[in-house]
């Protein structure tokens, strides 16, 4: 069955570009343009990996992450940052807010499926509550 990836993404044109090049990969892909899109659908399902943007109108990727975290249902699933290259220190604090690893936008078309195959060969050890 093809991995599920939920990818939250405010900029439409990001959001497509990802979405098709992982759909094309044969991902079946989610989408949510804010938090709060992105929560409605996690009560529906359960993506096999999370790509989150971190800069999102509303609450951000860094708190969404940290929530997820906070709940069983969502402690080991793979939350990968899409950081903006120019933000510097968002992977680190993508990193401390709970995600796997990040991936720096500009989205690379012909590396995003395989860096997104390698996150979810990877293991997430449950975070200890705060
Ligand atoms: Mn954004």
């Amino acid at each position: 069955m093809a991995s599920c990836v939920l990818i939250v993404e405010d900029n439409p044109t990001n959001l497509k570009l990802a979405s098709e090049v992982l759909e094309n990969a044969g991902f079946r892909v989610i989408r949510a343009v804010d938090s709060e899109q992105a929560q409605l659908a996690l009560r529906q399902e359960r993506p096999d990996l999370i790509l989150m943007d971190i800069a999102l109108p509303g609450m951000d990727g860094l708190a969404l992450t940290r929530r997820l975290r906070a709940d069983p249902s969502f402690g080991t699933i793979p939350i990968v940052a899409l950081t903006a290259f120019a933000m510097k220190g968002d992977d680190q604090k993508a990193l401390e807010a709970g995600c796997s690893g990040y991936i720096t936008k500009p989205i690379q078309v012909r590396e995003l499926a395989g860096q997104v195959r390698s996150f979810l060969l990877s293991t997430v050890q449950p975070r200890k509550a705060p």
